[in-house]
């Protein structure tokens, strides 16, 4: 019996999981006779619906549904969890490890394929700044969302119950870094949180956090167009949120954030959300890269110069043919990578079959973003929006994207129970050490010498 050609889809997020959903439906009567395989390969039994993720620091949605789970809606594919650490394309052979494999500390495994899909995304883009490693924490994670939600509150504990007023000053002092959209919304949506938690603390009033916004350009949500960004620099402001335009944090060190205006602000919370680069697994691989580390693509979403290489999404650096710019690219946002899923999988099922590939475009839309609850700013095909209106359509739009049935009515059911009841305000940063108090329970008693003295 002959062996079934093996597709190797490298990520599970938004390429990942949308491009193995179709080949899925596409190759039915492949699947099912066996000549063809889909194996996936990615860190996280989940895709992550990014886009919620800010709602979910501000407890509108609970983490488990901002995440889809992958074996229940890629029930025909192979789901692998672990890591592809390097790619050998000219053997068409991936390493991994997985779960397993680091467990055995047997050194990864070795997977042959016959088309292999690339979509490992982007990670944050960090620069060399002190400081900025070792206490600043990223936005794009589920376990992120929920970890700095988490934190926001205990900094509100912590300063309450402190007499320390350098202390509590810098537990009320929160700084994010790059006002692109993950920025922008994460921070209105947890100071928005804040505000409103705030008035079950007998000692803090919602003037008293200090929320900080460091953005290197002159302006911010550059996916909404300059009006609506400056309106929402206008809204910010008007909720105290301070918002630093062509600044730079310069260092992190020692509990301070140091701005590149000379402002020093002790704080225990820096947020970096400056921008994203691609996965660094592209670099472990033999395939052609561009300057910014993105992997050279055609419009057909084939990897350049190679043959049975596809990529997408963030990693992908795919032209956009509705720019009429020459060498402009499609830029690294959920609207292409969704779209450029369906056509990739289309393009793999047809070069299977030896039908001819389509080229991927789409004229981008515009965007949508929340600013907390009831607030927003909108620009989608040439239509402007603010406040509640840009507000519901930012909720419309993703709840309309958002994938499967399943997720949507949750999330809607939700967002309909936080409409009726007043919102969650708890902390529960001790799920992230659950062994803690068994520790202390089963730690032996301490020594004559340690027992404190009455
Ligand atoms: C907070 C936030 C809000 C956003 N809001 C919007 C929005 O409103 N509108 C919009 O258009 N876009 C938005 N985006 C951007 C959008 O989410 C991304 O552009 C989109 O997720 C890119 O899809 P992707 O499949 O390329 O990468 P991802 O969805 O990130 O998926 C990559 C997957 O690959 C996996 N992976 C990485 N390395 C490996 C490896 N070595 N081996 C195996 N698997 C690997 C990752 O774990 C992940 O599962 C937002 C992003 C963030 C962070």
């Amino acid at each position: 019996m002959t062996e079934p050609a093996r597709i190797l889809v490298v990520g599970g997020g938004y390429v990942g999981m949308y491009t193995a959903l179709r080949l899925q439906r596409q190759l039915r009567a492949e699947l099912r006779a066996g000549t063809v395989e889909i194996v996936v390969v990615t860190p996280d039994p989940y895709m992550t619906y990014q886009p919620f993720l800010p709602e979910a620091a501000a407890g509108s949605i609970s983490p488990r549904h901002v995440v889809v789970p992958l074996r229940r809606v890629l029930d025909r594919c192979r789901i692998l969890i672990g890591e592809v650490r390097s790619i050998d394309h000219a053997k068409r052979t991936a390493a991994l490890s997985t779960l397993a494999t680091e467990e055995e500390g047997s050194g990864g495994i070795e997977l042959t394929y016959d088309e292999l899909v690339l979509a490992p995304g982007s990670v944050s883009r960090t620069l060399p700044v002190p400081g900025l490693a070792d206490h600043a924490i990223g936005f794009k994670t589920v376990e992120e969302a929920i970890g700095l939600r988490n934190h926001v509150i205990e900094q509100m504990d912590i300063a309450s119950s402190t007499r320390d007023p350098a202390i509590r000053d810098a537990a009320l002092t929160f700084v994010f870094v790059g006002g692109g959209y993950a920025g922008v919304e994460a921070l209105a949506e947890l100071e928005d949180m804040a505000r409103y938690t705030a008035r079950y603390y007998h000692n803090i009033k919602p003037e008293d956090l200090r929320w900080v916004l460091v953005e290197a350009s002159d302006r911010i949500l550059p996916e909404v167009g300059e009006d609506m960004g400056r309106y929402a620099i206008r809204e910010l402001r008007g909720r105290n949120i301070d918002v630093r335009l062509e600044t730079r944090l310069e260092s992190c060190e020692d509990r301070t954030a140091v701005l590149s205006d000379g402002t020093r602000l002790p704080t225990r919370t820096v947020v970096w959300t400056a921008g994203v680069k691609p996965a660094p697994v592209l670099a472990a691989t033999d395939l052609p890269l561009n300057e910014r580390g993105r992997l050279r693509c055609t419009a057909r979403l084939a990897v350049e110069g190679v043959e049975h290489a596809w990529a997408a999404g963030d990693a992908a650096a795919v032209p956009d043919v509705t720019s009429g710019e020459p060498g402009k690219e499609c830029a690294p946002n959920a609207q292409h990578a969704v779209r450029q899923a369906k056509v990739l999988a289309e393009n793999v099922a047809a070069s299977l079959s030896g039908r001819p590939l389509r080229e991927y475009g789409h004229a981008y839309a515009g965007s949508v973003a929340s600013l907390g609850l009831h607030k927003g700013v909108a620009h989608v095909y040439g239509r402007k929006l603010k406040g509640y209106p840009a507000w519901f359509m930012h909720r419309a739009y993703h709840l309309s994207r958002v994938p499967t049935f399943n997720r949507k009515a949750r999330v809607l059911a939700e967002w309909t129970l936080s409409g009726l009841f007043k919102r969650e305000i708890v902390s529960l940063g001790s799920l992230e050490h659950p062994r803690a108090e068994f520790e202390l329970a089963a730690a032996p008693p301490p020594a004559d010498g340690d027992k404190p003295s009455s």
